[in-house]
């Protein structure tokens, strides 16, 4: 299945920007690799006595615009290739929303839906011992991303701090708000995601109050979409899945009170005011917006003929494979690519850092202002990119993102 190797995806797209922007080969070279990569093994004590080995990672993929910057995952199917895919689009990501920062990602594979609190703050203390002379402000800066949590940015910082022997809350982000967290990082990469898909839908002429939307992911980021989708663009909340299955309602269903349900019981099936769906019909219904919320190639080849949505609002990371983006194109929907919709969470996380360097905290109002202003621009400066080269808003990221870096590469004199 070498086709759904993320890694493999993020070159092939690289190499595409690479000869329309007309790189030199040293720089094409540069940028299709990480800078550096971190594999070890984490010896973590379980409740029972017995001792787990897990395999964690680290890449930094690129720092030519600042420190690498990216979230940790802690997931069954962490591969190092997933780890580098994720690294370079936080690259382009971080480029592309013009931020002072490079790209990075970690990863443990476990699953910690399995595992204790104390399990997992003792697997958290130990990624930190194994990375902390990689880590730091200066260097490289983690955050949240699938299944990790402010509690585990918490406990990460605190072991960091402990091993360092001095505060330093801007060695991560996404941290709750009492211990150096910035207000409103908890729904900003869905706020970011509302934001371009706002300014796309003026752009495109497309009216999307009142229309309907799909969350496919219900986690932090889908939950949010479907707050804010409701509360900021008037979408009706038609359909929600999560990885045990799909609700659906054609009549709409009350976002806050699906969020309270998932909250007590797990998942979204089973939510009264709906039907049982699965996974892949949620996909394919015809809505104004969906939502690929989750993991990474979700809509392939396989399925994306069958897509209905007017827009697609990628807030996972890489959820369309090549594939299947060309058949999007082909139908005509408007496809909103995940570095620049899903950049709103690296963009608080950026201001957390900047509260954290001050140690002056901002007001939520100022946060948000700040946010919108990031996403809109970017949107708009890839969208002129698109206008100017005649090429879909994907494409035209990368020609944004990927020129941003090579210079940053040139102007140090690496190529
Ligand atoms: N994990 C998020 C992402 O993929 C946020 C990264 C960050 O805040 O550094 O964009």
């Amino acid at each position: 299945m070498e086709r759904l190797n993320p890694f493999t995806t993020a070159q092939k797209q690289l190499d595409w920007a690479a000869e329309k922007l007309g790189l030199d080969e040293a720089t094409h070279e540069l940028l299709r690799w990480p800078m550096k990569e971190f594999s070890f093994t984490m010896p973590v004590r379980m409740d029972d006595g017995t001792t787990r080995i897990f395999r964690g990672f680290r890449v930094q993929y690129n720092t030519a615009r600042g420190p690498a910057k990216g979230g940790l995952r802690w997931h069954p199917d962490e591969t190092l290739d997933t780890v580098r895919a994720l690294a370079a689009w936080m690259t382009w990501k971080t480029s592309v929303v013009d931020i002072p920062l490079g790209g990075g990602k970690g990863g443990i594979v476990c699953n910690p839906k399995e595992m204790s609190e104390g399990e997992k703050e003792r697997l958290a203390r130990a990624y930190i011992r194994a990375t902390a002379g990689i880590l730091g402000v200066t260097k490289d800066v983690p955050a949240p991303d699938v299944y990790t949590t402010p509690q585990v940015m918490a406990w990460m910082m605190d072991e960091f701090e402990t091993l360092v022997g001095e505060h330093h809350p801007g060695v991560i982000t996404g941290k709750p708000v009492p211990i150096g967290g910035s207000l409103g990082r908890h729904d900003a990469t869905a706020r970011g995601g509302i934001y371009v898909a706002r300014e796309a839908a003026k752009a495109y002429g497309l009216a999307l109050q009142g229309g309907t939307m799909a969350v496919q992911g219900f986690g932090n980021a889908g939950q949010y979409a479907a707050l804010l989708g409701s509360e900021i663009l008037g979408l009706r909340l038609v359909a929600a899945s999560d990885s045990k299955g799909a609700v659906y309602n054609p009549k709409g269903i009350d976002p806050a009170a699906l969020v309270q349900f998932k909250k007590q019981i797990g998942t979204v099936v089973g939510f009264p005011e709906g039907e049982t769906l699965t996974n892949a019909e949620l996909l394919e219904l015809d809505v104004s917006v969906l939502f690929p919320s989750a993991l990474e190639n979700v809509i392939t080849e396989e399925n994306a003929p069958r897509v209905r949505a007017r827009m697609v609002c990628e807030l996972a990371n890489g959820p369309t494979t090549p594939e299947a983006d060309r058949i999007l194109q082909d139908k005509g929907i408007l496809v909103l690519p995940d570095f620049l919709a899903n950049a709103g969470g690296v963009t608080v996380s950026y201001f957390e850092q900047v509260q954290n360097t001050y140690n002056y905290y901002w007001e939520l109002k100022d946060v948000y202002a700040r946010l919108d202003d990031k996403m809109t621009r970017a949107f708009h400066a890839v969208d002129e990119m698109a206008a100017r080269h005649k090429v879909d808003l994907r494409q035209a990221a990368y020609l944004v993102s990927v020129a941003r870096v090579a210079e940053a590469c040139r102007l140090r004199g690496w190529v």
